[in-house]
Order: structure tokens, then C-alpha cells, then sequence
């Protein structure tokens, strides 16, 4: 008979054979002397086991259970403890050293009067002075997670010899973050944000997320610097002044619908200017957005300049039906970036992470639903970026979900499906005011006057032969005058 693998083996593979071994009751209790070294694991039962004399050399633990167990002369040095479960345990003669308690509980453990502490740094322990049990801990999540210490060492050492981490960065290089999928987009751009160092320009692209703040920016003039520096003064609680030169090109570059068009609309938005035109650009945003989308890459970025500039020009129609696609890529970067966060690769365990979470298993549905290998290969791409970049395409993406969200909240009709050039939709240098999209039956009862002076309809009557037609019905804001534009589908 082959010799049974040993428990130090058994949770280094992660906690799922072990606990499945117990499950069955073929896992040995007795455990004597059983030694691990930076183990990381999570979620495994060691409830009841006689792990008297057992040393645990700088691990890792979470959500361990340890109910009852007897941990007499056991020696834990170095690591960390987070949400352990040590209620009813023997700790009589057990050393806790130079390590950090988070959230564990004590309650009714024995021997506590003759447990050693050295150097512990203790968060919300529970049960050690005899206190009130608390009320019982959440239920265990589903699923577990287990890899040894070397795996994620070996993977932050990648990570952190980029360059991009400053020395600061990571003053506890033991201490290695938990898994969070549940954060959201905005908390873990935020932690990754600090632990790049200063702030790149392009966070200011982002406000919606609040972002650490760049200490200055390059002087200049263009449309993109100057908003880039209305939103940084903005975030600073100053109000940002608008600069009538600046204005006047932003309105320009949005007549002119050019490349400019995206930063032109969302810097009018940050100093509180109307835009003079909206469908002149529309074709140019829209055009970028769907590049953006079509590209074959599970957590592609999604500028926000541009969807912030087709929020702030209200232009729904052919945009709205992007928002589930950049949604699902929001997923994966997000899931993506709360496993780098932990230290998982593609090329370790991840998978275990990924199942010992609700969190984690909801957002790698939205990013690809059952395709797991479509999941890894997205991953593949997402890890072997530069960590700014990686975090870019986050901050990107949450910031162009919300962009498409209020998008979508618009009431319907904001832009008329069809719309023709500039030299019938413009009065006094700028664009007549949408009023409403009429369909021909809708001319008699809605606009009479109208119908009779634009199209020399008799009131009352409806326009003949018009029944694809869409009327656009647009006034000027400046002289009042009204006009009804007639869009046919084939234009
Ligand atoms: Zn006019």
C-alpha cells in the first residue's frame, strides 16, 4: 500500500483533499509534531486533531478551523491568523509569536492562562479575556483555497521587480493581502493606486472614482490637459474656471467632430459650459467606442472621456447596447485584480481562490459565464500587463460602465435616430435644440403649424407618403425659430 500522503502535503495541495478526507473520516486525527512552513491555506478543518508539539513557521491562515483541536506546546512563529476559529481549542504551553491575530476566536479555548504571547499584534481578537462569545462567525464560504507561501512569494517577486514599485510600497513583504472580490472597482484601483506610488496624469479620467490626486500636472494648452486640470481642481473642492479660449476650441472641436471631440465635450462638462453641438460629434464618438468594444480582449479598456462625452451630449442611440459588453469586461478586470491583489497567477492555484467565494464566482460568470478557459486565457493577457496598465484598463472600464449607466437612464428619444449635415440642423454658429423625433401620423396633432409652414401640409392633415419618414422636429435657442427636419431611413 502506497504511504498516505502526510497533512503537511495534503494542505500545500489546498484544503479540499484534506477536508474531503475527513469528510470521509479516513484523515488521521492524531498529528503530533506536524510541521508547516509557510502554508498558506484557508477554510480546512483541523477541528478536534491532536496537534500537540505542532509548528507553524510564518503562515498564512484564514477561516481555519481549529475547534476543539488540541494545540498543546504548539508553536506558531511569524504569519498571519485572520478569522480563525479556535473556540474550545487546548492551548496550554502553545507559543504565539511575532505574528498578527485578525478576528480569531478564543472563546472557551483551555489553557489560555498558560498560553505565551510574544510580540502579537492583535485586530478584534475575540474570547481571550474570558469575554462574551460573540455571535457565531458567517457561515464558511464555499469552496477552498490553499497554496504555500513560496508560490506567492515567487509571484510578487515578479511583480515587484517591474521598477514601478518605489520602496515604500511594501513595508511588510510578510504580509500578504486576502483575496477581496468583493470590493468593489473603486477600492481596489484605490489600494492599488497607493502601492504604485504617485499618481499617473491619467487618473484624472476617472473623478467618478475619486482617485489619489497627481502632486502637478505638465504645463499646456491642449484640450486634454486643460481637462485633466479642471477635474484635479474640481476634486480639490475648488471650482474650475472656465478659459473662453479654451471654450471657444472645445465648441469648435466639436463641431468639427474630430479627435478632439471626446476630451472637447468632457471638459465643458467639468467647467460648466453647455455644449453648443451635440450630433456633430456623434459619429466620431461613437466610431471610437466601437473600436474600443470590438477588440477581441476580455478586459480591453473603454475610454471614459469618450463615454463621458457621449453622456454629457446625451447621445444614446447605437451606444447604449455596448454598456453589457464593457460591463462583462468591468467583471473580469475586477475579479482579475482582487486575485493579483492576493498573490494569485494563471499560473498557480487561482481556480481554488476563484471557487472559495460567491463573490469571485458572480463576477467570472459575468466575465464569460461557463467558459472557464476563455476566463484563464483573459487572465493570461490581464497578468502579463504592466501593473499601471492593468490598472488603467480598471479604472477605464468602472468609470465607463457608470458613464453607460446613466447613459442608459436617459428617457428614450434623447437623439433622433437619423439625422442629416450640419447645414439644416444649424442656426446662429451653433446646433438648433433637439425638440422631439414625429412619425408622419403624429404631425396633425402634435406640430399643425408647423406641418403647414415647413412642408406646406394643410393642418390636420398628414403628410402623404411619409410613413418611414422620421420628422426632427429642432428649435434655436437664439432667435426661437423652428424647423421640422424630414430623415428618410435610406439617408
Ligand atoms: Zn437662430
Amino acid at each position: 500500500m502506497p504511504k498516505a500522503p502526510t497533512i503537511e502535503k495534503l494542505l500545500q495541495n489546498g484544503s479540499a483533499e484534506w477536508n474531503k478526507l475527513r469528510k470521509s473520516g479516513q484523515a488521521p486525527t492524531g498529528q503530533t509534531g506536524a510541521t508547516f512552513t509557510q502554508l498558506f491555506s484557508a477554510n480546512a478543518d483541523l477541528s478536534g486533531l491532536e496537534l500537540v508539539g505542532s509548528e507553524w513557521e510564518r503562515c498564512d491562515l484564514s477561516k481555519m478551523n481549529f475547534r476543539d483541536t488540541d494545540l498543546t506546546n504548539a508553536y506558531f512563529h511569524g504569519g498571519r491568523l485572520q478569522d480563525c476559529d479556535f473556540r474550545g481549542a487546548n492551548l496550554e504551553g502553545c507559543v504565539f509569536e511575532k505574528l498578527k491575530l485578525l478576528r480569531c476566536d478564543f472563546t472557551g479555548a483551555k489553557g489560555l492562562e498558560d498560553l505565551e504571547m510574544d510580540d502579537v499584534d492583535m485586530d478584534r481578537v475575540t474570547g481571550l479575556d474570558g469575554e462574551e462569545a460573540p455571535p457565531p462567525p458567517p457561515p464558511p464560504v464555499q469552496g477552498i483555497t490553499a497554496f504555500t507561501r513560496e508560490q506567492r512569494e515567487k509571484m510578487l517577486g515578479q511583480t515587484h521587480a517591474g521598477g514601478a514599485m518605489d520602496g515604500a510600497a511594501s513595508p511588510h513583504p510578510d504580509e500578504l493581502p486576502p483575496f477581496r472580490p468583493q470590493d468593489p472597482p473603486g477600492s481596489l484601483f484605490f489600494r492599488a493606486l497607493k502601492r504604485v506610488g504617485a499618481p499617473p496624469l491619467w487618473v484624472l479620467d476617472v473623478p467618478g472614482l475619486r482617485p489619489l490626486l497627481p502632486q502637478r500636472l505638465p504645463p499646456g494648452s491642449s484640450l486634454e490637459t486643460l481637462y485633466r486640470e479642471a477635474v484635479k481642481t474640481r476634486l480639490e473642492n475648488k471650482k474650475p474656471a472656465a478659459d473662453p479660449g479654451a471654450v471657444e476650441r472645445a465648441q469648435k472641436a466639436l463641431r468639427m467632430g474630430g479627435k478632439e471631440a471626446n476630451v472637447a465635450a468632457v471638459y465643458l462638462r467639468e467647467v460648466g459650459v453647455l455644449p453648443l453641438f451635440r450630433f456633430a460629434a456623434a459619429k466620431q464618438l461613437k466610431a471610437e467606442l466601437r473600436t474600443e468594444v470590438e477588440v477581441d480582449d476580455l478586459t480591453g479598456s473603454v475610454d471614459p472621456r469618450t463615454t463621458g462625452a457621449l453622456l454629457e451630449l446625451r447621445l444614446t442611440h447605437e451606444v447604449v447596447e455596448h454598456l453589457h459588453e464593457v460591463r462583462r469586461r468591468l467583471a473580469a478586470a475586477q475579479l482579475y485584480t482582487s486575485l493579483l491583489e492576493a498573490g494569485f497567477n494563471p499560473e498557480n492555484n487561482w481556480d481554488e481562490a476563484l471557487e472559495s467565494a460567491d463573490a469571485s464566482l458572480e463576477l467570472a460568470n459575468a466575465a464569460t459565464g461557463e467558459d472557464r478557459q476563455a476566463l484563464l486565457e483573459g487572465f493570461q493577457v490581464f497578468a502579463a500587463l504592466p501593473e499601471e496598465a492593468r490598472l488603467r484598463r480598471l479604472a477605464y472600464l468602472a468609470e465607463s460602465v457608470s458613464n453607460l449607466e446613466l447613459l442608459s437612464r436617459l428617457p428614450e428619444g434623447m437623439e433622433p435616430q437619423w439625422l442629416s449635415g450640419p447645414e439644416v440642423r444649424e442656426c446662429h454658429e451653433r446646433e438648433m435644440t433637439y425638440v422631439q423625433s414625429l412619425k408622419a401620423q403624429d404631425i396633425p396633432a402634435k406640430v399643425p403649424a408647423l406641418g403647414k409652414a415647413e412642408l406646406g401640409v394643410p393642418e390636420g392633415e398628414v403628410p402623404e407618403e411619409s410613413d418611414d419618414d422620421l420628422f426632427v422636429h429642432v428649435r434655436c435657442d437664439v432667435c426661437g425659430k423652428e424647423k421640422l427636419i424630414v430623415q428618410s431611413p435610406e439617408a
